[in-house]
C-alpha cells in the first residue's frame, strides 16, 4: 500500500484554501513520496485509514505528532534583504534617509567580502527556518559571488530559495560605493548569475531559483529596466522589486516617467505571472487591474510600512478586485524574521486605516470603511498566498502539493499556551497560536518532505 511513499505524517492541520476560510483536519494520514509531494491524504473514516498506520508503522516511516502539537503549513515570505539581516532592529526611529545612506548602504557594500556574507547569510536562513519559514524570496546585493553564497545557504540548510543580484546602475540616485560599475555590466551579470543559480540548483530537491531585481524605478536607468525585461523574457524568469512604495518613491516615478509604478513597471515588461512586487501601498485601481491581466503578486510588508510606507496596504480593496497577495518580512525595513509577527501586523494595521488614527477628525470621517483584515485571511497570505504569487503548489496539505511543514506545540516547556479549557473551538486555538507562539512552539520544520530543523 505504501510503495514509493517515503514518509506518513499522522496529526492534525489548519489551513486556508479559500481566502477567508479556515479549515480544520482532524488527525488525518498525509502521504508523501521520496520528491517531497503530497501523494494523499487519508482522513479518519477511511477504510485504508488503520492499515496504513499499521504498515507505515511496520516500515518506521510514521511520524506522529503528540496530543498538543499541530500541523500548519510552512510559510512563505516574499520580501526579505538577505544583506540587511544584521541591522535589523537599528535605527528604525531615523529617518528613511538616515537609515538608507548611514546604515543600508554601507552595510549592503560590505558584501564585497565573500567570507562575511557567507557568515550572514547562513545565520540568516537558519533564523528564519526555525521561525518556520520554508520558503523565501530574497533581495541579496550587486556582488556576483556573495549572491550566490546566499543561494548556497538556502541549499545547505534546506530552504527553497528566491534569489536575486541587484541592479541599481543610476549615477544620480545611487552612491559612489555602492551601485553597478555601468548598465552594461549590471545586464551581463544578471544573465551570468541566472545561469549560475540555474547550476547550482540542478540536483537541489526543494529548488533554488534565480530573480531579476531591479532594485526600485528610481535606483536603475531606463536602459537597464528595459534590459532587464528582456533577459525576464529570455529566461522566463522570476522578478521582484519595489512598487508604489512611500509619498517619495511614488511621486519620484511619477515626475520621471509620468506615469505611476505599475505602469512603467509594465511597460518595461517586469510585471508577468512570476512578478512579486513589495508593498504596493499606493496602487490604484487602474493599476490593480494591470497586476490581475499580467498574473503580478503583491508582497505586502505592514511592520515595515509602519516605518516607511506613509501609508497602510488597502488587503481588502485590493482582494476584493482580485489581486493576489502574499506576506513578507522586509527585513530590516522591518524588524522581525517572523511571519507570525507580520500575520499580526496585518491585523493590527488594517484595524487602524479602518478606524483612522487622529483623535482630533470626527469619527465619522478618520478611517477608510470597511478595511478589516481577519487574523484567518492573514494566515492565507503567510501560505496559499504566497504560493500563488510564485505559482508553485505551496501553502496548503492537499494532494499534489509540496509537504512544507511546521509542528506546533501548544505546550512547549519555554512558550506554553494558555489553555485552561474554556476556548476549545478550533478558531480560538489557530488564533491563540497565530498570536503567541514563539519559536519555543516550533518544534520541527519539514520542507519538500524532508526534515531541515527539529527545537528539542
Ligand atoms: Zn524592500
Amino acid at each position: 500500500m505504501l510503495n514509493n511513499i517515503n514518509n506518513v505524517f499522522k496529526g492534525s492541520v489548519f489551513q486556508t484554501k479559500e481566502y477567508g476560510t479556515l479549515e480544520y483536519l482532524d488527525n488525518i494520514l498525509i502521504l508523501v513520496d521520496n520528491k517531497g509531494i503530497i501523494k494523499n491524504v487519508i482522513e479518519k473514516e477511511n477504510e485504508y485509514y488503520k492499515p496504513i498506520i499499521e504498515e507505515a508503522t511496520n516500515k518506521n516511516i510514521l511520524v506522529e505528532l503528540s496530543e498538543s502539537q499541530y500541523f500548519l503549513p510552512g510559510f512563505i515570505d516574499l520580501h526579505i534583504h538577505a544583506p540587511q539581516w544584521p541591522q535589523a532592529g537599528i535605527a528604525l526611529d531615523d529617518s528613511l534617509d538616515v537609515w538608507l545612506n548611514e546604515c543600508t548602504f554601507p552595510l549592503e557594500a560590505k558584501y564585497s567580502d565573500v567570507n562575511f556574507a557567507q557568515k550572514v547569510y547562513d545565520d540568516l536562513v537558519k533564523n528564519l527556518v526555525a521561525r518556520g519559514t520554508t520558503t523565501a524570496m530574497y533581495f541579496a546585493t550587486v556582488h556576483h559571488n556573495s549572491s550566490l553564497e546566499l543561494v548556497k545557504s538556502c541549499i545547505n540548510n534546506g530552504q527553497r530559495g528566491f534569489v536575486g543580484k541587484v541592479v541599481m546602475d543610476n549615477v544620480e540616485m545611487t552612491p559612489d560605493y555602492y551601485r553597478d560599475n555601468s548598465t552594461n555590466e549590471a545586464l551581463l551579470d544578471t544573465e551570468k548569475f541566472i545561469q549560475d543559480v540555474i547550476k547550482l540548483g540542478e540536483n537541489v530537491l526543494q529548488g533554488v531559483y534565480p530573480v531579476v531585481t531591479p532594485r526600485f524605478i528610481p535606483s536603475c536607468t531606463d536602459e537597464a529596466l528595459y534590459g532587464l525585461g528582456k533577459i525576464v523574457k529570455k529566461y522566463d524568469a522570476y522578478v521582484q522589486s519595489h512598487c508604489s512604495e512611500c509619498d517619495w518613491e511614488h511621486n519620484y516615478v511619477k515626475s520621471r516617467l509620468g506615469m505611476t509604478d505599475t505602469q512603467a513597471l509594465n511597460k518595461f515588461g517586469l510585471l508577468g505571472e512570476k512578478s512579486v512586487m513589495a508593498h504596493c501601498n499606493f496602487l490604484n485601481e487602474g493599476d490593480g487591474e494591470i497586476f490581475n491581466q499580467t498574473g503580478t503578486s503583491i508582497a505586502h510588508c505592514p511592520i515595515s510600512n509602519s516605518y516607511f510606507a506613509n501609508a497602510v496596504l488597502p488587503v481588502k480593496r485590493l482582494k476584493k478586485q482580485g489581486v493576489n497577495i502574499g506576506l513578507g518580512t522586509d527585513i530590516s525595513g522591518g524588524f522581525s524574521p517572523s511571519l507570525y509577527d507580520n500575520i499580526k501586523q496585518v491585523v493590527i494595521s488594517s484595524r487602524m486605516l479602518e478606524d483612522g488614527v487622529d483623535s482630533n477628525i470626527s469619527n465619522t470621517n478618520r478611517g477608510v470603511n470597511d478595511s478589516r483584515t481577519s487574523v484567518v485571511e492573514a494566515f492565507y497570505l503567510a501560505t496559499k498566498g504566497g504560493g500563488d504569487a510564485l505559482k508553485l503548489p505551496l501553502g496548503i496539505i492537499e494532494e499534489g502539493y509540496i509537504c512544507d511543514l511546521q509542528v506546533i506545540d501548544i505546550n512547549a516547556s519555554k512558550s506554553k499556551l494558555p489553555n485552561f479549557n474554556i476556548f476549545n473551538d478550533k478558531k480560538h486555538l489557530l488564533e491563540k497560536i497565530l498570536y503567541l507562539s514563539t519559536i519555543n512552539n516550533i518544534k520541527q520544520v519539514w520542507i519538500q518532505g524532508k526534515l531541515v530543523y527539529e527545537n528539542n
